[in-house]
């Protein structure tokens, strides 16, 4: 039987190794504040990808400097949301509330599994990427792009008669 280590209430050490060497490098602050955003929306959230080693980030052509090589990011997604969706919910939430320190969101709609990128870089950083073509907005252009899409989205789930808060993913 394996042992399962929790890091907070609801994240486990083993969803943030590196999946080719099962290294970590949790940071207090990124942890803390994913629990914190996982509590205020209160859906479970998957984690596609935590800490990576070097090796591993070039091998998935991450960047050099990326967040992730410091274990200061993860990339998630939560069923039945888009990447807006989750977004929209990343950026109200690290607006509103002090112990939230996503400094980075980056928004992913053409991945498969509709995820978003969150981090707790000091200097506030915004991008939609699609396909790889990363569109770097401010940060109202951001918010205003964010809060196009998911009224939209709630909008024509409303009409159809669906709760808007269990929005399917959407292909985009
Ligand atoms: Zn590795
Ligand atoms: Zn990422």
């Amino acid at each position: 039987m394996t042992e399962i280590v929790m890091l907070t209430e609801h994240f486990s050490v083993n969803e943030f190794r590196c999946p080719c060497c099962g290294m970590l490098k949790p940071s207090h602050g990124f942890i803390l504040s994913l629990e914190q955003f996982r509590r205020e929306i209160d859906q479970p959230i998957h984690v596609a990808s935590g800490f990576r080693c070097s090796v591993h980030n070039r091998q998935i052509g991450g960047s050099a400097h990326s967040q992730h090589l410091e274990g200061r990011a993860a990339d998630i997604f939560v069923d039945g949301w888009n990447s807006y969706r989750l977004a929209y919910e990343a950026y109200i939430v690290r607006f509103l509330m002090i112990p939230i320190l996503f400094g980075g969101i980056g928004c992913y709609p053409e991945h498969n599994n509709q995820s978003v990128h969150l981090d707790t870089r000091t200097n506030p950083t915004f991008w939609v990427d699609r396909g790889g073509v990363r569109q770097y907005m401010r940060d109202d252009e951001f918010f205003n792009f964010l809060q196009g899409k998911v009224k939209d989205q709630i909008h024509d789930k409303e009409m159809a008669g669906i709760d808007p808060g269990n929005l399917p993913g959407n292909p985009i």
